[in-house]
């Protein structure tokens, strides 16, 4: 039976974390605040950025709340990021995606200071975490990361295998086990054996966006197996992009979902509003 890491509860540890560090913050006279931007009403969007505008009212972070209509144009957007980067009671900007097609995310994500850049999107900040530099991670590796090391597992040595190339998920995540010593391969869609590959993997980290693929003939015994997957299945059940109930038996340890790597996002997004702080003193 491999051992389930419990992303319900590391991501409260970490919200913890944060809310007792904002609390001092506050008490040293230091307010801590993200805007939250969506546009347009789109149903799922609407609930991510309901749980984070709670998540940071746990963490007595403050939230400053944007909710423009779906014909705000791309230079109305743009004038919002840049007041909010002037705004010194703005201490990190997210814009929720995606974005409808008539803007264009690429650049307004890149209008973004990278300084207050909580999602770790900007070019500068994928440029400093690539050449080891501080600046904001992308919330989801990075709490890939968390999950690993919070539950024991040593990262430096291993044979760390990712799935997928994505910007926000694949790419970073490469670049934070390579920063944490693991030796790491990335796979994508062109890959030729994959199973040759995965299979080698004493780490196993999972960001394909096809539910169910991987079963236990693509994990080695005893891995460590982080599916950052999400989907519904046919039955309207959350599942990942592993087949839980094939690789669970081979696996050292394993994330379930719902569950494993979908808290820590919102979590780490907390943490990185922390990093705001001190990046812009
Ligand atoms: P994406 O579609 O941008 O990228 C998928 C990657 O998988 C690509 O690089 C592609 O080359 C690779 N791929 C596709 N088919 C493959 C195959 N047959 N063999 C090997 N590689 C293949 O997806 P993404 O944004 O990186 O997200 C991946 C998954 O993670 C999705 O299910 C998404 O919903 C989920 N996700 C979850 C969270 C979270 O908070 N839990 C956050 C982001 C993404």
């Amino acid at each position: 039976m491999a051992k389930l890491i419990d992303g319900k509860l590391i991501s409260a540890q970490i919200k913890d974390e944060v809310k007792a560090e904002v609390s001092k913050l506050k008490e040293s006279g230091v307010t801590v605040s993200l805007a939250v931007i969506q546009v347009g009403a789109d149903p799922a969007s609407s609930v991510y950025v309901r749980n984070k505008k709670k998540a940071c009212e746990y963490c007595g972070i403050e939230s400053l709340s944007y909710e423009l209509p779906e014909e705000t144009t791309e230079e109305e957007l743009l004038d919002l990021i840049r007041e909010l980067n002037k705004r010194a009671d703005c201490n990190g900007i997210l814009v929720q995606l995606p974005l409808p097609k008539h803007i264009n995310e690429e650049r307004i994500l890149d209008e973004i200071s990278p300084l207050k850049d909580v999602d770790g999107f900007h070019p500068v900040n994928v440029g400093c975490l690539s050449i080891g530099k501080p600046g904001f991670v992308s919330c989801t590796p990075a709490g890939v990361i968390e999950l690993i090391k919070r539950s024991g597992y040593e990262i430096a040595g291993k044979e760390c295998v990712v799935i997928g190339r994505s910007n926000i998920v694949g790419k970073p995540m490469a670049m934070l086990l390579l920063k944490e010593n693991g030796t790491v391969t990335v796979t994508h869609s062109k890959t030729a054996d994959l199973k040759a590959v995965t299979k080698r993997a004493d780490i196993l980290v999972v960001a394909i966006g096809k539910p169910k693929m991987i079963d236990a003939s693509y994990v080695k015994d005893g891995a460590v197996v982080i599916d950052v997957g999400i989907h519904r299945d046919a039955d309207n059940k959350l599942c990942g992009d592993v087949d839980f109930e094939s690789v669970e038996p081979v696996a050292e340890a394993i994330t379930p979902v719902p569950g494993g790597v979908g808290p820590m996002t919102i979590a780490m997004l907390m943490k990185n509003c922390l990093t705001s702080v001190e990046l812009q003193k």
